[in-house]
């Protein structure tokens, strides 16, 4: 039996980052992954020749100098993205109901300010305010600029201030408004509980620049995981663990499907911390910490329709839409019954095969784990999205992408036309290939009644126990590299380990 300095539990992008860094630090590591496929929410399938992504469909902070840029470098891998910039005037278009009017959301915040001044002329004071507070929350977060971390960031003053209330302060105007919060299904925004911060690190990254992965961003996993190899870590599919053992105080060993051991000195899970409790063997961590973490909600899930078009009928488009039938973008998406879907986002992947046509559309709404509690006990058992749940299952994703297909014709006539096939998730698909609690999109719900109770620390009571991924910090990539920047400044110091990135 080998042993590993850090076995990793999963292959999502926060697994595969500290496995990169850890390696290049020296660290014999070893990543367990339960799919096939490695990269969690970096993956991609193909059907019918067009490639769809499962979770990243663009990302912000890539130009020169900025953020994601920094690290990607330092993670040798920027150079060898295939990315694709949208459109600077309007990368998020924001609509509502039968008011053909886009709203856009631009990149650079002078030229933010600038786009929406044009459709709010009477709001570019409260604009250069908003994008002014913007700035200034994110200014509160050194890591995601990557500056050192010296005022954690618990007790600083921007966590429980809603993000609903904050834009709601910033302008009497309704529909400005609701323009302003119209990305939020990028962080299942939830009028109720969505702190200020959570809006604003997302909404900053992408301001400040907005790209595609051409063809897809598994090319993220495929890069990271040559360059793990490279330094001599490993990386092994097919690798799920069952049981995380500790004996003495500290984790001996996991065990993995099929009842192999595998034995290391560190253990870092960046699977949910939640589904880490589950499959936790140790008194050492008490009852209310487990309880508390198995019991903090879930964000909302999502109903997706990944449809392939016919070749050369639909056109591409560089910029997303987000469409809201109600003039209420915190609620908006959650109607159930026959007012489904409330609203609706539509992303368009980039191809390296035309700049003029379109392979595919994804679109993304709300639906809540309760809409398939009905079949909570069925399994995919197929691989490649083809989940296989009984004849009633599959009559209730065809209606919903129906549903949904209806919708988005409104605002595109004639796509049925251009539609050669579609596939559907729900959030049975999200739970069961990616281990999404609750087929959660983005993992724990932040909430600003209570904003300490959702931080989880990268350390555990037990000391050679660690947390990385979305439930750390935040979701989405930058949300990610920041928490694997807390979880291996662990191992080698987090003002050593941002100093190699900066100098990267
Ligand atoms: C629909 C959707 C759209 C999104 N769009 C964007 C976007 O446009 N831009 C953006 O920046 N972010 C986006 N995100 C968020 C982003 O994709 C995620 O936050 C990020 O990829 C999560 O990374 P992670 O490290 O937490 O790991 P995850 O992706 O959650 O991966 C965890 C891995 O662990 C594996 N695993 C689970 N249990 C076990 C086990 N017991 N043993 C071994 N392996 C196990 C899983 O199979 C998986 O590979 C989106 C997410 C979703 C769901």
């Amino acid at each position: 039996m080998s042993q590993y300095d850090v076995v990793i539990i999963g292959s999502g992008l926060g697994g595969l980052e500290s496995a990169f860094i850890l390696s290049k630090e020296g660290y014999k590591v070893l990543v367990l992954e339960k799919n096939r496929q490695l990269g969690g929410s970096l993956q991609i399938f193909v059907r019918d020749k067009a490639i769809f992504d499962t979770g990243i469909h663009y990302i912000g902070g890539l130009n020169e100098g900025q953020n994601l840029h920094q690290s990607f470098k330092y993670f040798e891998i920027m150079d060898k993205l295939h990315l694709h910039k949208m459109d600077m005037n309007g990368f998020d278009k924001i609509s509502f109901g039968d008011d053909p009017i886009e709203y856009n959301h631009a990149q650079g915040y002078d030229n933010f300010v600038e786009q929406l001044s044009l459709q709010f002329p009477k709001e570019r004071e409260a604009l250069k305010n908003y994008v002014t507070l913007i700035k200034e929350v994110c200014d509160y977060f050194p890591l995601y600029q990557l500056r050192e971390d010296e005022a954690p960031i618990i007790g600083t003053k921007y966590l429980d201030i809603s993000a609903k209330d904050f834009i709601a302060g910033i302008t009497s105007d309704p529909k400005l408004q609701n323009v302003l919060g119209g990305s939020n299904p990028l962080y299942a925004g939830d009028g109720s509980k969505t702190p200020l911060y959570v809006h604003a690190l997302v909404v900053n990254t992408y301001i400040e620049s907005s790209y595609k992965c051409v063809d897809g961003g598994a090319q993220i996993e495929r890069f990271l995981t040559k360059n793990i190899k490279a330094m001599g870590g490993e990386i092994r599919n097919y690798s799920e663990v069952t049981k995380i053992v500790e004996r003495d105080g500290k984790i001996t060993h996991v065990e993995l499907k099929g009842g192999e051991i595998i034995e290391g000195k560190n253990f870092i899970s960046n699977i949910h911390p939640a589904s880490t409790m589950d499959i936790l063997e140790s008194d050492k961590i008490k009852k209310a910490f487990r309880n508390r973490v198995q019991s903090l909600e879930n964000s909302s899930s999502a109903f997706i329709v990944d449809i392939a078009f016919k070749p050369n009928t639909f056109e591409y488009k560089n910029h997303n839409y987000y469409h809201y039938k109600r003039n209420d973008v915190w609620t908006g998406m959650y109607q159930i019954g026959d007012a489904w879907p409330d609203g609706y986002c539509a992303f368009i992947p980039k191809t390296s095969k035309s700049d003029k046509y379109a392979d595919s559309m994804t679109l993304l709404s709300y639906m809540q784990f309760d809409d398939v509690k009905k079949w909570a006990d069925t399994f995919a058992t197929i691989p490649k999205h083809r989940d296989s749940r009984g004849q009633d299952y599959e009559e209730f994703k065809i209606g919903k992408a129906e549903q949904l297909i209806d919708e988005v014709e409104k605002k595109f006539p004639g796509i049925r036309n251009c539609i050669n096939s579609y596939t559907s998730s729900t959030p049975l698909t999200y739970r069961d290939y990616i281990g999404a609690r609750d087929g959660g999109l983005y993992g724990i719900a932040k909430d600003y009644h209570d904003p300490i109770k959702t931080f989880i620390s990268p350390t555990t009571k037990i000391p050679n126990l660690f947390f990385t991924g979305q439930n750390l910090n935040m979701h989405g990539v930058l949300g990610v590299t920041v928490g694997v920047i807390r979880t291996c400044g662990v191992f080698v110091g987090q003002n050593y380990l941002l100093n190699k990135i900066n100098k990267a």
